[in-house]
């Protein structure tokens, strides 16, 4: 095991993983921005060193400085958290090349994993159901209103190297394709440098359904269950629960098993998370992220698991300290992203937390790096906080986001906590009856006013 691990992070999920290093007595070092000098992971870590200036480009994203962090602190294990450098390919090689350990599957996983097409023609050749579409990379108009015809529009035109839903347009018809083609290109070709794009069939109601997974390196795959996201606005999940509220205990075990023979057969390590589109008791197969994901705790909630730590198990050459048959759900668990923005247009809105006070008791768990009197700076991602409930069944763990979010104080700054009391208004969020487009109609209708 592990001495030292370097968190090349921020936020919330820097300080997830060092809970998790102490847990296991390990030292972290927390690496951070000049921005970043008072945020919460560079105070709770063992040891910090400052990487850089405040954009990210020039601190969390810097690869010599994070490689030699690692060599001044002696760390021997990198852990990504999510974003940044998680699926980078290139930095995983750097790593590796220092003699140092990657907390994350295999550059060659990740590089396969973050070219879409190749993801999706190694997940149909692994026995994986995909979303029917262009065999490939699409090159001009012609060809897109050529398969638009062939699979039927509406189609989606997405980015091959495509990430945190950018670079995706709807074709309605022929005459919307060009349009639609050339701004997915261009959106691509701005967002990834990579202008290269492909083609689905568009679904019109489908969930979201995400499945757990992790591979021991050796051969062995597990699953732990799915997670709804469906609640999404721009393609962004806002709320997401395990055990999705549409998927009977044989529809998890068949697309689970799928899932965990696939990842077992590639040899992956590690953390992942296969998504899919799912309408009428079908699963499409989308994309897998490589990582840990944001919303792991719903996953860790209903099976009692810490994620973190089965990450450093393995990458450590540990073996999982669970297998399928010991894996049972417990409960229902939903997971709120609070967003430092305002309502209704969701803008940023970053500033000086004047009074917070996190919501506890029974089946609540805060996810944040808030503290009173600390001032969120401009330059990363508006997730803040993530409040996390679990109860014995979907309404208790209603009541209780209910409850927990009543007592939640973050004053100063705007954030999205009102979305989620307005939802909780609303008799689809209690049945369970919502798809993908089920957020942004409702805003479109005025939910929020
Ligand atoms: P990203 O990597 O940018 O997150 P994904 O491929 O995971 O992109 O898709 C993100 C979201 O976009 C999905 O959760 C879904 O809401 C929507 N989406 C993607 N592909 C399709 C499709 N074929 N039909 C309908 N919606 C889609």
């Amino acid at each position: 095991m592990f001495d030292k691990i370097l968190i090349a992070n921020r936020g919330e999920i820097a300080l997830r993983v060092i809970r998790a290093c102490r847990e296991m007595g390990i030292a972290s070092v927390a690496v951070h921005s000049t921005a970043d000098a008072d945020a919460m992971h560079v105070r709770m870590a063992d040891e910090t060193i400052c990487i850089g200036p405040a954009p990210g480009s020039e601190s969390y994203l810097s690869i010599p400085a994070i490689i030699s962090a690692c060599e001044v602190s002696g760390a021997q294990a990198i852990h990504p958290g999510y974003g940044f450098l998680s699926e980078n390919a290139r930095f995983v090689q750097i790593v590796e090349d220092h003699g140092l350990t990657f907390i994350g599957p295999s550059a060659e996983h990740i590089r396969i994993m973050g070219d879409k097409i190749t993801a999706k023609e190694t997940a149909k050749a692994l026995g994986i159901p995909v979303v029917p579409g262009s065999a490939g990379g699409v090159a001009t108009v012609d060809d897109a209103k050529r398969i638009g015809a062939e699979f039927g529009y509406p189609v989606i035109i997405k980015a091959t190297a495509g990430g945190g839903g950018r670079g995706m347009q709807v074709a309605k018809d022929d005459a919307s394709m060009e349009r639609a083609f050339m701004t997915a290109r261009s959106e691509a070709k701005a967002a990834f440098g990579n202008d290269e794009v492909y083609i689905e069939k568009y679904l019109q109601k489908p969930r979201h359904i995400e499945v757990q997974v992790f591979g021991d390196g050796q051969g062995g795959g597990v699953h732990l269950g799915e997670r709804d996201c469906s609640l999404q606005r721009r393609h962004q999940k806002v709320f997401e629960e395990a055990p999705g509220p549409s998927i009977t205990p044989e529809e998890r075990a068949h697309i689970g098993g799928i899932c965990a023979k696939a990842i077992g057969e590639m040899g992956y390590s590690g953390a992942g998370t296969v998504e899919f589109l799912y309408e009428d008791g079908e699963f499409f197969f989308i994309e897998m992220n490589t990582r840990l994901q944001v919303e792991h705790p719903v996953t860790e909630a209903i099976f009692g698991q810490d994620l973190v730590r089965e990450q450093i198990r393995v990458a450590s050459g540990q073996k999982l300290s669970f297998r399928q048959e010991d894996l049972t759900i417990n409960g229902h668990a939903i997971e709120v992203r609070i967003n430092a923005e305002k309502l209704p247009k969701f803008s940023p809105c970053p500033g000086k937390i004047t009074a917070f006070h996190a919501p506890g008791g029974l089946g609540v768990r805060m996810d944040s790096a808030l503290y009173d009197g600390y001032s969120i700076p401009p330059y990363y991602d508006s997730l803040i906080a993530k409040l996390i409930v679990h109860g014995r069944d979907r309404p208790e763990a209603l009541a209780r986001l209910n409850r927990a979010l009543g007592e939640l104080i973050v004053d100063g700054i705007d954030t999205t906590v009102p979305l989620f009391h307005a939802l909780l208004q609303e008799k689809d969020i209690h049945t369970g009856e919502y798809n993908i487009h089920w957020l942004e109609k409702w805003l479109e209708a005025g939910g929020l006013d």
